[in-house]
């Protein structure tokens, strides 16, 4: 077998989608891409089509937590994507059901704008803890800051306090740069050292939107193919549950991260090695249109 990740050729990609009927699409770095996430990675709408139009069901699903799930559905309408809005699952969304699931009936605290500064609130004991307030969800925020680092560690406190966090994810890739933007997961970093408690973390790699999709719609694990462009999110989630992986190179990984992984003797690296990439998810149609050369040449 060749060094994991393999090259994609027609032939694999025909056999792994004989062996697949769901498919799950991250969505930034794979789908659409730039700091708004509004410049859509050419052909990535025709794909999701091409795959439903096999009878493949395709869902998209990211870690981004700037958006509603009415917002999602807009954004994908907008960029080309023909996809039901119960066919996207965004951690917040997860997060969301969680709640529900387990019946919550407190309050929540989403880090929120402070007026005045609080770090003289915790000596004067005027920090205005709610009291109803029963968990912490945090996420992408770009305005965070000392007082929200302060007041969410100040609920943390309480062991009976619910630490939630969307993703961990640690950059967002602006195309056409060397620079990157922090996402979530430094932030969550942030409030998980200074809390001295570990989140529960609600989108990949966590296994919840698996779960989800086994419960809602029979997804099985070796029957989906997961596509994504990062590592320690969606091929970890993927080979955790023992998915078909496929790694883009359109987004935050290198393919030469992923080689370097297969020599990596820590286990949980070894869990991040996808088994095939491509370049960007449009490769898919190229190899779909890939006239079957051989044969054609032979019968010429
Ligand atoms: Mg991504």
């Amino acid at each position: 077998m060749d060094s994991l990740p393999m090259t994609m050729d027609r032939d694999s990609l025909q056999q792994l989608l004989g062996e697949i009927d769901t498919v799950l699409l991250d969505c930034d770095g794979v789908l659409w891409q730039g700091a708004q996430g509004m410049d859509l990675i050419p052909r990535a709408n025709e794909v999701v089509s091409r795959l439903q139009a096999m009878g493949k069901n395709v869902f998209l699903i990211t870690n981004n937590s700037t958006r509603t799930q009415d917002s999602y559905h807009e954004k994908c309408r907008s960029l080309g994507f023909n996809v039901d809005q119960d066919h996207i699952l965004s951690a917040p969304y997860i997060l969301a059901q969680y709640l529900k699931e387990i019946d919550f009936r407190k309050k929540v605290y989403v880090p929120e704008k402070v007026e005045g500064s609080l770090y003289n609130a915790v000596a004067q004991g005027t920090l205005g803890l709610d009291p109803n307030v029963g968990a912490v969800a945090v996420g992408f925020d770009r305005d965070f800051n000392y007082d929200k680092l302060l007041r969410a560690t100040s609920y943390l406190a309480n062991p009976e306090c619910l630490f939630l966090a969307t993703n961990t994810d640690k950059k967002y890739v602006v195309t056409g740069t060397r620079h990157h933007l922090p996402a979530a997961g430094i932030l969550v970093n942030a409030i998980e050292n200074a809390s001295s408690r570990p989140p529960r973390v609600m989108g990949k790699p966590s296994l919840n939107m698996l779960y989800m999709l086994q419960a809602r719609y029979n997804v099985q694990p070796e029957k989906t193919l997961i596509i994504g462009d990062t590592l320690d999110t969606d091929i970890l989630l993927g080979n955790e549950c023992g998915m078909w992986t496929v790694l883009v190179l359109s987004g935050v990984t290198t393919l030469q991260e992923a080689r370097q992984l297969t020599t990596n003797q820590d286990p949980q690296k070894q869990k991040q090695v996808p088994l095939f990439y491509l370049q960007s998810v449009a490769d898919i149609l190229t190899l779909l249109d890939e006239p079957v050369s051989n044969q054609v040449s032979e019968q010429q």
